[in-house]
């Protein structure tokens, strides 16, 4: 029994969405998940500047940080803010001191000046994409770590998809791409079948109808948010792993709602199929083994313990053997700067939101 374990991955976050906390709920109040979509996420990514953007990533990699979590892979957009959006991310990131995989996710749905909400298979790629993609080009090439980003099928002509899995095999990395969260995606497995590569990120999986090669990142308190169904990730025999799509990066705590979520679907389970998830994101992060967290609660490296333990706090991190959280707070950064930063950007952002 210990008090300590292995830092935390999070294996699918969006550190541009840090700030929407307390923004303005939207004019009409969304029906479904693609009404989400339009009326918060696609107002939110394009009001993005890139400093806004800055602070937003530093406020989610701060609280990553002190939630135990040392790694994240970040899928971005910013579709009015595309060119040098992820080393903005990277920056920021670099800066707190929390390891990242970032990607651009590439889409078809803005052409420039209206929103697509869905697009044909058959249409040209946009302009949009092609930036996208350069951006994701640009910073692999630069030495950033990374993947190629797509957001999903549906918002995806089939030229933008193969543009992004060529990208993506020349780079000698995989996809990052949300597949069939909705049922407005549910033609993403066919779309990607002869596509989609053992070294492809496909997040929530929720509506997915056959098996793809790539591991499943599972987000069990975004996909409840946002109504779409229970995933099921074990209905495939892909390697999963677990992420927040946002809502912070507490692993622990997305592990045990993970586990409560499972149950409910099957009794018969148990707290290590979850943390079996929590642990898959480790191997895009391989030197995470020098990282290690002290908890709060001395049984810490015991799943059946931590499942039943609400409120387990991190109190102390050490990156490669150094201290960088202690007592719950951080050493190389002053979180109450961040935290002021971070209020005036996201006021910025919400006055902005407010005029659309
Ligand atoms: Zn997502």
């Amino acid at each position: 029994m210990s008090f300590e374990t292995r830092a935390m991955v999070c294996a699918h976050h969006h550190l541009y969405s840090s700030l929407a906390r307390g923004m303005q709920a939207p004019a009409v109040t969304p029906h479904s998940f693609l009404s989400i979509l339009e009326n918060v996420w696609w107002k939110l990514d394009v009001a993005l500047d890139l400093d806004t953007l800055y602070w937003s990533a530093a406020l989610g990699a701060a609280e990553a940080l002190c939630n135990g979590t040392t790694a994240i892979i970040d899928h971005h957009e910013s579709p009015l803010a595309i060119d040098g959006s992820l080393d903005v991310i990277a920056d920021a990131c670099s800066m707190i001191g929390v390891k990242t995989n970032l990607s651009y996710g590439i889409t078809d749905r803005w052409d420039g000046t209206t929103l697509h909400s869905k697009v044909s298979p058959l249409s040209p790629m946009t302009d949009g994409a092609a930036r996208g993609l350069r951006e994701n080009e640009r910073f692999l090439q630069s030495g950033g770590r990374g993947m190629v980003g797509v957001h999903a099928s549906f918002t995806c002509s089939d030229e933008t998809l193969d543009r992004a899995s060529s990208l993506a095999e020349s780079m000698n990395t995989g996809v990052h791409i949300h597949v069939a969260e909705g049922i407005d995606d549910k033609e993403a497995g066919a779309r990607l079948q002869s596509r989609a590569k053992d070294n492809w990120l496909l997040v929530h999986a929720v509506h997915l109808d056959r098996q793809l090669a790539g591991t499943i990142v599972h987000n069990p308190r975004s996909n409840m948010n946002n109504a779409v169904g229970y995933a099921n990730p074990l209905r495939f025999s892909n390697d999963v792993a677990l992420g927040t799509d946002g809502i912070g990066a507490d692993m622990l705590e997305e592990a045990r709602l993970a586990y409560v979520r499972l149950r409910e679907f099957d009794v018969m389970q148990s707290p290590d199929t979850v943390w079996e998830w929590l642990q898959t994101g480790e191997k895009f992060f391989p030197e995470i083994v020098n990282d290690t967290v002290t908890w709060s609660y001395d049984k810490v490296d015991s799943p059946w313990h931590v499942a039943f333990t609400p409120g387990i706090r991190c109190v102390d991190v050490h990156v490669d053997g150094q201290l960088v959280v202690k007592n719950g707070s951080p050493t190389q950064f002053d979180m109450t700067e961040i935290r002021t930063k971070a209020s005036e950007a996201a006021a910025k952002l919400h006055k902005k939101l407010a005029l659309t």
